[in-house]
């Protein structure tokens, strides 16, 4: 008799660790699912532990996708030089900021676009 109440009488801390130990996942996360005090209790804790899951997967998706918008433009060639028109420096730091401002017409130093005699003549 001793026998047969050893084998149906499988405690439900054992278990429950069985089926958490099955789970393949960082124990932090699953740590929701350990201190139910009954089966009932756990599967309780179980199901809310899938939905966490879900969650989970489902921000993991958003934050990849924040990270792939965020790094596609090349943070570098966001910088525009105002002086120049070149990327990847500022005015202040243009190389050619002596020569004055560049003209985006005729590409000659020292006068901007909007007064360039090249251009006003071609119109
Ligand atoms: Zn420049
Ligand atoms: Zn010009």
């Amino acid at each position: 008799m001793h026998e047969l109440a050893m084998q149906v009488g499988v405690p439900d801390d054992s278990l429950m660790d069985y089926i958490i130990c099955g789970i393949p996942d960082a124990v932090v996360n699953k740590s929701v699912l350990y201190g139910a005090s009954s089966i009932l209790e756990f599967k309780i804790k179980l199901e809310l532990y899938k939905r966490t899951c879900e969650r989970r997967e489902v921000e993991s998706k958003d934050t990849t996708t924040a990270k792939q918008i965020s790094t596609t433009p090349a943070a570098a060639s966001e910088v525009r030089c105002y002086n120049c028109g070149g990327r990847g420096h500022q005015s202040r730091e243009c190389p050619d900021a002596e020569k004055g401002p560049k003209c985006f017409a005729c590409r000659a130093y020292g006068h901007m676009s909007s007064s360039c005699p090249v251009k006003s003549e071609t119109q």
